[in-house]
């Protein structure tokens, strides 16, 4: 080619594109080295926290359990480009008011155990869409995975729990094993469930003065039982599935894990002494004087009437 052949213009918009190009590419790397590792964001290093405290209590053999934490927008910014979505899954269900809303969630088939070692394998972080129909992945699942099985009785109960507290940000499903054994020996009438807890710790209806409420053997991983917890959700936070384990809700990974504590500890005295002579208990009396010291309101005629 001629020197006489090569258009200058040419020459200008090929340097305007690639100068185009190579801004945008180093605008990218800046935004990106500002942010920050996301290992590092209270609220993740609180979930590898809590995850690996409920394998250290026994509550999550092998892939057993799962938890799904609500995260604010704002907490994410810093973190995350929230318009890159690493791809997109069908969650199989309807949750119409959660659109926008952003969940920590632990991976189907993964270990609490292995959490701490590898959170981006065995977390994701989603964002619903489309009438909760689909989960936008925005980090995590590194392997390919997705989001735990149970995320119907997830969303369904954050969607239940949120209308009740708006400041609800937990859903925590395991397997305590003192709570399952007294599914097994244990009427489980709600109110007869309850008051047996409440009677074996002075601090549980203090916890949980709502309450548990029972469901009985369902298949786990369907809608339907996504429904019958989030219906149970709604007048309380813990929700126990006979012979599998206990759902709780709370407002933070601490709260929702220290009900489900709570309870499995007088469900731990009970099996202790069910098969023994009972010769005391708190009284309906004393519970009361217990309402009063800490103002709060038991489950409406779970206890019997204060003596005048
Ligand atoms: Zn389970």
């Amino acid at each position: 080619m001629a020197l006489k052949d090569i258009n200058l213009n040419d020459i200008k918009d090929t340097a305007k594109d690639v100068y185009g190009r190579v801004s945008e590419a180093v605008g990218e790397t800046v935004e990106r080295l500002k942010r920050k590792d996301i290992l590092t964001a209270p609220f993740m290093v609180e979930m590898i926290r809590t995850a690996s405290n409920m394998y250290d209590h026994g509550w999550d053999e092998r892939n057993g359990g799962n938890i799904s934490l609500m995260v604010d927008e704002a907490e994410l910014t810093d973190y995350l480009d929230l318009n890159q979505v690493i791809r997109e899954i069908p969650t199989g269900f309807d949750a119409p008011t959660l659109d926008g809303r952003y969940f920590l969630v632990t991976g189907t088939g993964k270990y609490f155990k292995n959490v701490k070692y590898a959170p981006d394998v065995n977390l994701g972080l989603i964002r619903i869409k489309d009438s909760g129909r689909t989960a936008e992945l925005l980090w995590g699942y590194t392997d390919g995975g997705k989001f735990t099985s149970e995320l119907p009785a997830h969303l369904m109960s954050h969607a239940a729990r949120l209308e009740v507290n708006p400041e609800n940000r937990v859903v925590m499903h395991c397997h305590p094993g003192n709570l399952l054994a007294m599914t097994y020996v244990h009427t489980l009438d709600e109110k007869a469930f309850t008051r047996t807890l409440w009677q074996m710790c002075t601090e549980c209806i203090v916890v949980f003065p709502e309450g548990v409420n029972v469901l009985p053997w369902m298949l786990c991983g369907t809608n339907t039982i996504g429904e019958a917890t989030a219906e149970k959700m709604k007048t309380a936070r813990l929700v126990v599935w006979s012979q599998h384990g206990i759902y709780g809700a709370g407002k933070d990974l601490d709260e929702t894990f220290g009900l489900i504590e709570t309870a499995e500890k007088a469900a731990e005295i009970y099996m202790k002494i069910a098969h023994l002579p009972l010769l005391n208990t708190i009284t309906d009396d004393e519970m009361w004087l217990l309402c009063d010291r800490f103002e709060l309101t038991p489950r409406e005629g779970y206890l019997s009437p204060r003596k005048a």
